[in-house]
C-alpha cells in the first residue's frame, strides 16, 4: 500500500517552492490528541470509569452526568466524585486510578468495538516519509497509564516519541507547554508555536493548540460536529485523517 501513501502524500512542486519563499517555518512537531483523533475505543473508557468507582467505591455509575471530551483524566475523576459523593482527597484519587488501568485493560481486551480513526495509520505513515519527518507525539488528557494501555491495545504506541499527560499537570493548556518544552529538548533547540502542530477533535484541543502559539488541525473524528469546531477557528478543518496531506501541513500550506 505504499504507492497509496505516496501519492496522498503529494504536494505540487510550485506550492512547495511558494511556501519557502513566504518564509513559513516547516513543522518540526505533531502532537495528538488520543480519544476521537487517533482512536476510539467504543465507550470502553466511559465504562471504566464506571466499574472502577462501582468497584472501589460502591457507588452507582454516575458517568452519564458528565461530558468527557478533550479533558483531563483527574478533572473528570473529581467531577465524577462530585456526583457520587467521593471524598476528593489524593488517597482516592489515586485508588480510582489504579482501578481505572485496571479495568481499562480488562475491557479493552474483551471490547470487539473501537479502532484507530480513518486515515490515522495512513497520515503517521505520511509524516515518518517526509524528507526530513516531524517529532511525533502525544498531548493528551489521559494519564500515561491509560494513554499506554489505548494506543499498545490498537498497535499505536510505538509510533510517538515522546508525550504530555495528565499526570503531568491536570490543566489541559499547561500541558501543552510541557509537550513543546519535551519536544523541543528532543529537537534540540526552543521550537515556535509555527513550528508545532496539535491534532484533536474538540475545541479544548483547539485551545491548548492555540496556548502554545500552535497550527492546529481539527478533525470531526470524536465527539465534536464540524460546525462546532469549525467555529473555533482551526488552521485546518478536516472530516477525517484520511483527507489529511503530511507534507502540505508540515510545510504550513494555506490550503491542504
Ligand atoms: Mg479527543
Amino acid at each position: 500500500m505504499m504507492s497509496e501513501v505516496s501519492a496522498a502524500a503529494a504536494v505540487p512542486a510550485p506550492l512547495v517552492a511558494a511556501l519557502a519563499a513566504s518564509g513559513r517555518r516547516a513543522v518540526r512537531l505533531v502532537l495528538f490528541d488520543i480519544d476521537g483523533t487517533l482512536i476510539r475505543t467504543g465507550g470502553v473508557g466511559v465504562l471504566a470509569f464506571a466499574r472502577a468507582l462501582t468497584s472501589t467505591f460502591g457507588r452507582p455509575d454516575v458517568t452519564d452526568r458528565i461530558r468527557f471530551g478533550g479533558r483531563t483524566d483527574p478533572s473528570l475523576v473529581r467531577e465524577l466524585f462530585g456526583h457520587a459523593g467521593v471524598d476528593p482527597t489524593p488517597e482516592n484519587l489515586s485508588r480510582f486510578l489504579d482501578a481505572y488501568v485496571f479495568w481499562l485493560d480488562h475491557l479493552l481486551t474483551e471490547s470487539r468495538n473501537g479502532g484507530p480513526c480513518p486515515g490515522v495509520q495512513m497520515f503517521l505513515e505520511q509524516l515518518r516519509q517526509l524528507p526530513q519527518p516531524p517529532t511525533v507525539g502525544l498531548l493528551t488528557g489521559n494519564i500515561r497509564l491509560g494513554a499506554e494501555i489505548k494506543l499498545r491495545h490498537y498497535g499505536l504506541w510505538d509510533a510517538f516519541e515522546m508525550g504530555a499527560f495528565a499526570d503531568d499537570d491536570a490543566d489541559r493548556n499547561r500541558l501543552a507547554g510541557i509537550a513543546r518544552d519535551r519536544g523541543s529538548a528532543l529537537c534540540g533547540r526552543e521550537l515556535t508555536g509555527d513550528e508545532i502542530l496539535v491534532v484533536g477533535d474538540t475545541p479544548l484541543d483547539i485551545e491548548c493548540g492555540r496556548a502554545i502559539g500552535a497550527r492546529v488541525l481539527a478533525v470531526a473524528t470524536g465527539g465534536a460536529r464540524t460546525e462546532v469546531l469549525r467555529e473555533h477557528r482551526p488552521d485546518w478543518l478536516l472530516p477525517t485523517l484520511e483527507e489529511a496531506n503530511a507534507e502540505a501541513l508540515c510545510a504550513g500550506a494555506a490550503v491542504v
